[in-house]
């Protein structure tokens, strides 16, 4: 069985009513991807995240996106902090997340938007503490921040319950510091390509706990789904990941550590389920 650990299912690339989503979401079940974690963006899709990880028997994270801080204030921290508490006993709500830092985007990296994307961050890491929740993090060009986050949250009394970096693309150094602050590493589509030889190195040399497994679709589609700049320039749209596709990446990377895919399966859904907990007791029953 596999674990997409992070899909935006509820993504309007798929379609009104997330029919096509629902769709992928039933081609992945046949394939084996047992569960799905649905990550937040802001506010406005807390309840659609909610209800499509109820729906489709997933999980969910609530948070507001690094992508989502130049529309949001402090009255959607403040509808964050009222939603974790209203759904602290749902068992399908397993993190705090997407949150994090973006230094990468120009429009993101204003002096003034990194401090608002710090202080966002900041905060939503408290609130994980508060309510013993792990995180999932959105690190781009952001990694040492990102750890000043963690390492500063720890100083304050109980650190962050661990979680999972998503898409990780740092360096090894980071990945290791990540490591020993108690988080997993997501790996999905862009280890895929043949040209990506940092992070296929880096997917093959990091310690077997520290991998998990994504597509954050219906982003970062695999090699497989890719349509190139050339092709997009001749009215060619981009292929649309979905978590049907986990298991043919998952297969392709195992290879990289000499694992059969079954293996890096149940590999990767125990490390899934370290590191959101409550994703354990969410597991279906294997035949
Ligand atoms: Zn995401």
């Amino acid at each position: 069985m596999w674990i997409d650990t992070h899909c935006h299912l509820d993504a309007a690339e798929f379609g009104p009513g997330h029919a096509s989503g629902l769709q992928a979401r039933e081609r992945a079940r046949a394939l084996g991807v047992g569960l799905c974690v649905y990550p937040a963006v802001e506010p406005a899709n807390f309840a659609a995240v909610r209800e499509l990880a109820h729906r489709t028997g997933d999980a969910y994270a609530l948070g507001i996106h690094p992508l989502s801080v130049p529309r949001t204030d402090l009255e959607d921290l403040q509808a964050l902090a009222a939603e974790l508490e209203r759904r602290a006993d749902d068992p399908r709500l397993v993190a705090v997340g997407e949150i994090g830092l973006d230094f990468f985007l120009p429009e993101l990296c204003t002096p003034a938007m990194r401090e608002r994307q710090w202080q966002c961050y900041r905060e939503q890491l408290r609130l994980a503490q508060r309510h013993g929740l792990p995180v999932i993090l959105h690190v781009r060009r952001s990694a040492d921040w990102l750890l000043k986050g963690l390492r500063e949250a720890a100083a304050r009394g109980r650190p962050v319950a661990g979680g999972i970096a998503h898409a990780f693309n740092g360096s090894a150094q980071q990945a290791q510091v990540l490591l020993a602050l108690g988080c997993r590493l997501g790996f999905g589509g862009a280890a895929t390509f043949e040209a990506a030889r940092q992070l296929r190195q880096l997917f093959a040399t990091l310690p077997p706990e520290a991998l998990v497994l994504e597509t954050d679709a219906p982003d970062i589609p695999p090699q497989w789904l890719y349509v190139n700049a050339a092709l997009r320039a001749a009215g060619q749209s981009q292929g649309i990941n979905s978590p049907a596709e986990l298991p043919r990446i998952g297969a392709g990377l195992a290879g990289l550590r000499g694992l059969t895919p079954q293996a890096l399966a149940v590999l990767t859904t125990a490390n899934a389920a370290a590191a959101l907990p409550r994703l354990a007791a969410l597991l279906p029953a294997t035949p």
